[in-house]
């Protein structure tokens, strides 16, 4: 079993910023890389400003945030991954962006590295058969908010070892999250149940049954749940939830994971939720406005 020390992280939107988070509080060494060197500082300076935060709320001890800083540097391309040990990638979902990142990674990787995915919804021995490592290969699916969310849902592909599956459960358990294990179908076990529900909200709100406010607050007094759906896609982001629906509706070849056509739009407008500032709702201003 390969003890890991130093993680890379590809890609740092909220999931990556999140997983070098945590990773870099569990005292690993992280190297945190995106498509250019300022857009990896910018992650950087994302994980400063969280990590402040939690000093701020007391949740944190300022010399624990200052200790996990020192451990996270921002790449400048792939080459920084060369002596890390496990590699997790998290860019955009989508399977082809996810291929190219693991043929440019794969050369710079030390043989024994593990390769690592935290995609939500794409099959784990295909991506695998698109590397040179399948039996080092493994999903670690992390949830939104990394540094919030107890549970991490390990995924092993068709050729995944276990000595890699194995790593994988110890990385987990140092980052003190809960683990669950998912067989390799689409969308694994938590997005296979919660985003059709998603879809189904928007296809509520697309039919008209209700408006964006009816149909979260309904969500949230009558089934207790913390966000309304419609919420929660614009906290996940637009274009992630329709990645998912198509990895659903095309792995299962089943009508009732068919993306609603409200949602299409809403991408096709760049809408994407909080992350571009609008989506279900408008976050422009001081309080989120329903846009429709
Ligand atoms: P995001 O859009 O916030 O970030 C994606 C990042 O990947 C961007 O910074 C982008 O520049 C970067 N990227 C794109 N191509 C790249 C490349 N070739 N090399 C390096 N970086 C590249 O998306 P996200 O919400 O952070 O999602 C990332 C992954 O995590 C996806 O696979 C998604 O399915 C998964 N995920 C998302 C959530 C969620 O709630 N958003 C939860 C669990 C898992």
């Amino acid at each position: 079993m390969v003890e890991i020390r130093k993680v890379g992280v590809i890609g740092a939107g909220q999931m990556g910023v999140g997983i070098a988070h945590v990773a870099a509080l569990g005292g690993f060494d992280v190297v945190l890389q995106d498509v250019s060197h300022e857009r990896a500082q910018a992650g950087l300076q994302r994980i400063e400003a969280n990590l402040a935060r939690q000093v701020a709320s007391g949740k944190l001890a300022e010399d624990a945030k200052l200790a996990a800083l020192s451990r996270i540097v921002a790449a400048d391309g792939v080459q920084a991954m060369r002596d890390a040990d496990l590699v997790i990638e998290a860019a955009t979902e989508e399977e082809a962006v996810k291929r190219r990142i693991f043929q440019q990674v794969c050369p710079e990787l030390r043989p024994d590295a593990i390769l690592a995915t935290n995609t939500s919804s794409i099959s784990i021995t295909r991506l695998a058969a698109s590397t040179d490592r399948p039996e080092q290969f493994v999903g670690i699916h992390f949830m939104n908010p990394v540094p919030i969310m107890k549970l991490i849902e390990l995924v092993r592909g068709i050729a995944t070892s276990d000595e890699t599956f194995a790593s994988a459960k110890a990385f987990s358990d140092k980052l003190d999250k809960v683990t669950t294990v998912s067989e390799d179908f689409p969308a694994f076990i938590v997005n296979r149940i919660l985003m059709p529900m998603i879809n189904e909200a928007i296809y509520t709100l697309y039919e008209g049954v209700g408006s964006v406010e009816n149909i979260d607050t309904s969500m949230k007094l009558g089934a207790n749940h913390p966000m309304g759906p419609l919420q929660l896609a614009d906290f996940i982001g637009l274009d992630t939830c329709l990645s998912i629906m198509q990895v659903l509706h095309d792995g299962l070849s089943d009508s009732k994971y068919r993306p609603c056509p409200l949602l299409v739009k809403y991408v096709e407008a760049g809408w994407l939720g909080r992350k571009t500032k609008r989506g279900f709702y408008d976050y422009r201003g001081e309080t989120p406005v329903p846009t429709r």
